[in-house]
């Protein structure tokens, strides 16, 4: 965090707004990166606590091996029928980073260059064009401190999106002394997973020891559900696991939208959209936090050239077209997305969903997944229903709201 005031006469090389995962990524990959551009960054919040938790699946050696709190050679997914399979796949871990450490790594690298600066505690509202002193293009943000020129921002900011479905979920790390048998050396992926006409339900468990762990209760749901709601459903199965007393040391929640139907637009020339605002969140997955991980690398290369900001790449047309065929098929037979997640576990073999999961599905892996499922409830999802499916959704929750 920077004593400098934010608000300058000569305007900023970059602006970010946000200082969450993606913006500290970029000014992180800035500082340690040979440009030597004037950043701020800004963010209405006042401090970076232990908010949230990353995981994801990679091989050993990456950039962020040294802050990864633990790791796991399998993922399991099982049935509140008993239905189960883990997967494990040679060379290939599930990764664990708690927030807490991300952004210690983050903040100390942006402290090493005294040209990026920190302003928290100060949000960003309106974005306009402006020419700038120097007869450039420019932004101006208006701010909390004040307006703020940038020949370039960066804009993490969340933003509100339609989606096909919403993953909910509220989750817990809990002292449970012992009582939660797990396997030391696997998640429970989606455990006690069940599904009726509300949609999926199931619990998401990562052993962090032989006494704690974080236990997460995920709901899949055509609209974005109350949290105290998800937090109320985690609770009862805390009970039913007979871990309703155990000690809860910290919690995280959140609502990622899957599949969403508006693709990101930059409002104005010099501003790019980053994120999860920008597109980084996969659609069928909810995964992030390594494609922001490779987005800020190639953004930081870019601006280090003196090139414009990219955007997220966007999903290529076959990934886009399965994982939209996937989450209508979800949201057309919601009492069946168990039997679809269960069917994949148990017949596609674990390397090849591996590859699905993490963007690097070849045809073949595509073929194995298609052939996993049933062909007819598939097939009726080919014609992109997506604007049909949120409109019913939405005029639903308008006809709740009224009654
Ligand atoms: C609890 C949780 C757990 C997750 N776990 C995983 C996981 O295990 N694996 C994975 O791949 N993905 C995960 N995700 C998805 C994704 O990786 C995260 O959401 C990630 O934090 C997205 O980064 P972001 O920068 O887009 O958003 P954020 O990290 O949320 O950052 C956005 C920032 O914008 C700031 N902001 C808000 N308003 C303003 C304003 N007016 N002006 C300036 N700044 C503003 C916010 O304060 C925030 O700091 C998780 C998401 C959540 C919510």
């Amino acid at each position: 965090m920077t004593a400098l005031p934010l608000v300058t006469d000569e305007p900023y090389d970059l602006v970010i707004l946000g200082a969450g995962c993606a913006g500290l990524s970029l000014a992180a990959r800035m500082a340690q990166g040979d440009g030597d551009l004037r950043v701020a960054v800004i963010d209405p919040r006042t401090d970076h606590g232990d908010d949230r938790s990353w995981s994801f699946w990679h091989h050993d050696h990456h950039e962020l091996r040294s802050i990864v709190a633990h790791e796991w050679s399998g993922w399991t997914y099982r049935g509140l029928d008993g239905r189960a399979a883990t997967h494990r796949v040679p060379g290939v871990t599930y990764q664990y980073i708690r927030g807490i450490d991300f952004y210690r790594w983050a903040l100390d690298a942006i402290a090493t260059d005294p040209r990026i600066t920190l302003h928290l505690g100060v949000g960003a509202h309106e974005l306009a064009g402006v020419t700038l002193d120097d007869g450039g293009d420019g932004v101006r943000v208006t701010t909390d401190a004040g307006p703020v020129l940038a020949r370039r921002v960066v804009d993490t900011r969340p933003q509100r999106t339609r989606a096909l479905l919403y993953q909910c979920f509220s989750g817990v790390e809990i002292e449970h002394g012992g009582r939660l048998a797990t396997d030391a050396d696997a998640v429970g992926l989606m455990t006690r997973m069940r599904s009726g006409a509300e949609g999926l339900g199931f619990v998401y468990v990562l052993p962090l020891s032989s006494t704690r762990a974080l236990v997460e209760w995920t709901r899949f749901s055509p609209t974005p559900l109350p949290l105290d709601e998800v937090a109320a459903e985690r609770d009862a199965e805390l009970a039913a696991l007979g871990l309703g007393d155990a000690v809860v040391v910290r919690e995280e929640q959140g609502i990622l939208p899957m599949g969403r139907l508006d693709a990101p637009t930059a409002p104005l020339a010099g501003v790019a959209l980053a994120g999860n605002a920008g597109g980084a969140l996969r659609d069928a997955s909810g995964y992030a936090f390594l494609r922001i991980q490779r987005w800020a690398t190639r953004c930081a290369a870019a601006l280090a050239r003196g090139e414009a900001p990219p955007a997220h790449p966007r999903e290529p047309w076959v990934r886009r077209q399965m994982d939209r065929i996937f989450l209508q098929a979800l949201r057309a037979h919601p009492e069946r997305s168990a039997d679809y997640f269960l069917a994949m576990a148990t017949r596609v073999p674990p390397r090849r969903l591996l590859r699905f999961l993490t963007d690097r599905a070849s045809a073949g892996d595509l073929a194995s997944i298609i052939l996993s499922l049933p062909l007819l409830p598939f097939l009726a999802q080919l014609p992109d229903r997506r604007e049909r499916l949120v409109a019913a959704a939405s005029a639903a929750v308008a006809q709740r709201v009224a009654r």
